[in-house]
C-alpha cells in the first residue's frame, strides 16, 4: 500500500551515504519533503559500516572536490580539519614516484588534498547536511535500516520506490511503497538500476566498463615515536613495467593508512606477513622501510571491484521523467586516481545549479539535470580510462585514435609534471579537478611536454621543499 510522505513536493533519496546526504543538500528548497532510504543504521560513533565497504581504504579529497564541498555546504572542509582530517598539498606534503624517478618537491599550495579516514568524512558530512536541513522549510526524514528494493511507476515515469526494513531479527519483513515526484538513485557501486529498470520495462542503460584488474589491501598503522612522524606522505603507484603500488598517508587521530595495490596477477595479499612482504616489492623501497617506524593498528583488508564504469543515463530517453542518478551509481572510478568523492560532490553542485534554474518538477528537467551531473563526471572520466587503458590488456578495437593519443600524451605529460614546475602545476589543475582537461593543451604546456627533452626524476624522496 502506498503511503505519503507529507503535503507538497517530495522527494526520495535511495542511498544516504556520501552522495546521498549531497544529493540532500541540493534538493534543499526545491521540495517540500525529502525522505532519504538507507539500508544500514547509523552508528553512534565515527567507524565503519557496512553499506560502504570501500571505506576502510585510504581515501582524499582532492581540491575540486573540496572546493564543491564547500560550495554546497559552507565550513565543511574547515569542519573536517577540525575533526583530525591532514591536509596535504601536492607536491609539497604528498610526493609521488614517478616510472622515471620521484617527483619534485615544489613548493605549491593550491592542491591540497585532504587525508581522512571515510568513517569520519561521511560523519562529519551528514551532520552538517541533517543539520542545515533542519534549518530549511525543506522536511527531511532518513529511514534507517531500510533498502530500497524497487521503483514504481512504468517505462515512462518514475514514481516512487518500494521499500523493505532492515531491522528486527527474522519475520517476515513487508515491502512498501513510498511515493514520490522526484527518486534520486544514490546507492554506489551496487546500484542495482539496471535490474529495476527492467521490472518498470525499460532496457537496461548503455554501460562502459575500462577495467584495470587493480585490487587494494589496506592496514592501518601508528608511528612508533609520534615525534619521528614522516614529514610527507608518499604514493608509489603502479606503472605498465612495474604493476604493484603503494600509498601511505596520514588521517586523523595519529594515525597513517598504507594501502598497496596491483593489477591483475600482482594483488596484494591480505595475510599480514605476506601484506608486509608486497610492501617491499613496489616500485620504490621507501614505503617499506617507512613501516619500520610503524606499528600495525589494523587488520588488513583487501578490495577487488575498482573498475571503470559509466552509465550512460544522461542519453536521450535513458532515464524516466522524475528519476536521476548520482555519485557512484552513476560513474565508478578506478580509486587510485581519488576522484569519485569529488565527483559526487561536483555532481550534486550541478544538480543543485540546474535546479536553481529550471525547478525540479517541471517537464524534461531531471534529463536535464541528468545531463548536468553527467557533464561533471566527463573529465575525471576521461582521465581515468586514458590512464588505465594501458593495463587492459584487451587490444580494444574500439579506442579510437584520439584515446591512444591521449594516453601516450598523459604518460608524456606525467614524466615531464614530476620534475618541470608549469607543468606539474596545469597537471595538478586538471587531476585535482579544477580545471578543463584543456589546460593540458594550452601551448605553453604543450610545447614544454612535446618538445623538451625527457628528463628523469629525483633518485630519492626529496627530503626538502624546494622553494621558487
Ligand atoms: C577502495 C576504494 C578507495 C577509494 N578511494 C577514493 C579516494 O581516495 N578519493 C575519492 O574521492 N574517492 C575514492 N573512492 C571512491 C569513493 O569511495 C566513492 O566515489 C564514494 O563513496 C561515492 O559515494 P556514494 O554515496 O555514491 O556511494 P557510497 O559511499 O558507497 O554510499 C552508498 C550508500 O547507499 C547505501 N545503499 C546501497 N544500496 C542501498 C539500497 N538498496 N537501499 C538503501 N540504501 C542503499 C549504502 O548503505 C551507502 O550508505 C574509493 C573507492 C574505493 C572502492
Amino acid at each position: 500500500m502506498a503511503e505519503r510522505t507529507g503535503g507538497g513536493r517530495t522527494a526520495i533519496v535511495i542511498g544516504g551515504g556520501l552522495a546521498g546526504m549531497l544529493a540532500v543538500t541540493a534538493l534543499r528548497g526545491h521540495v517540500d519533503a525529502i525522505t532519504v532510504v538507507e539500508r544500514d543504521r547509523y552508528p553512534a560513533e565515527q567507524v565503519f559500516r557496512k553499506g560502504v565497504p570501500q571505506a576502510r581504504h585510504l581515501h582524499v579529497l582532492l581540491s575540486g572536490g573540496q572546493r564543491a564541498l564547500d560550495e554546497l555546504l559552507p565550513g565543511t572542509v574547515a569542519a573536517l580539519t577540525e575533526a583530525g582530517a591532514r591536509s596535504l598539498s601536492m607536491p609539497r606534503d604528498l610526493v609521488t614516484r614517478t616510472p622515471t624517478g620521484w617527483q619534485r618537491r615544489f613548493d605549491d599550495r593550491r592542491h591540497p588534498a585532504l587525508s581522512v579516514t571515510r568513517p569520519v568524512l561521511d560523519a562529519v558530512v551528514r551532520e552538517r547536511v541533517l543539520r542545515a536541513a533542519a534549518e530549511s522549510p525543506t522536511r527531511v526524514e532518513v529511514l534507517e535500516a531500510t533498502e530500497a528494493v524497487g521503483l514504481t511507476g512504468d517505462a515512462r515515469r518514475v514514481t516512487g520506490v518500494t521499500v523493505r526494513s532492515r531491522s528486527g531479527e527474522g519475520g517476515a519483513r513487508p515491502e512498501r511503497m513510498l511515493p514520490a515526484d522526484l527518486a534520486v538513485d544514490a546507492s554506489g557501486r551496487a546500484s542495482r538500476t539496471p535490474q529495476w529498470y527492467a521490472a518498470l520495462g525499460r532496457e537496461a542503460p548503455r554501460e562502459e566498463k575500462v577495467d584495470s584488474g587493480l585490487a587494494y589491501a589496506t592496514r592501518m598503522y601508528r608511528p612508533s615515536d609520534p615525534a619521528a612522524e614522516p614529514e610527507i606522505g608518499v604514493n608509489v603507484p603502479c606503472w605498465p613495467a612495474c604493476p604493484r603500488g603503494a600509498a601511505y598517508v596520514p588521517v586523523e587521530g595519529g594515525n597513517w593508512l598504507l594501502t598497496l595495490s596491483g593489477v591483475r596477477g600482482h594483488h596484494p595479499p591480505t595475510d599480514e606477513a605476506e601484506f608486509i612482504a608486497f610492501s617491499a616489492t613496489v616500485g620504490d623501497p621507501y614505503v617499506h622501510e617507512l613501516l619500520a617506524g610503524a606499528e600495525p593498528v589494523s587488520p588488513v583488508h583487501g578490495f577487488r571491484d575498482t573498475c571503470n564504469r559509466r552509465r550512460r543515463f544522461e542519453r536521450p530517453g535513458a532515464a524516466p521523467e522524475g528519476f536521476l542518478v548520482l555519485g557512484d551509481a552513476n560513474c565508478t572510478f578506478n580509486p587510485v586516481y581519488g576522484q569519485g568523492m569529488s565527483v559526487a560532490a561536483l555532481g550534486a553542485l550541478a544538480l543543485r545549479d540546474t535546479l536553481a534554474d529550471s525547478g525540479p518538477l517541471r517537464p524534461g528537467a531531471t534529463a536535464r539535470a541528468q545531463r548536468a551531473v553527467s557533464r561533471a563526471a566527463e573529465p575525471a572520466w576521461r582521465a581515468a580510462i586514458g590512464a588505465d587503458r594501458p593495463y587492459t590488456g584487451d587490444g580494444d578495437s574500439t579506442v579510437g585514435l584520439g584515446e591512444r593519443l591521449t594516453t601516450w600524451y598523459i604518460e608524456r605529460l606525467s614524466a615531464r609534471a614530476a620534475v618541470d614546475r608549469v607543468v606539474g602545476g596545469a597537471f595538478r589543475d586538471v587531476f585535482c579537478l579544477t580545471a578543463p582537461p584543456s589546460r593540458l593543451m594550452a601551448p605553453r604546456i604543450l610545447l614544454r611536454t612535446v618538445f623538451l627533452p625527457r628528463r628523469p626524476g629525483l633518485p630519492r624522496p626529496p627530503a626538502a621543499v624546494e622553494r621558487a
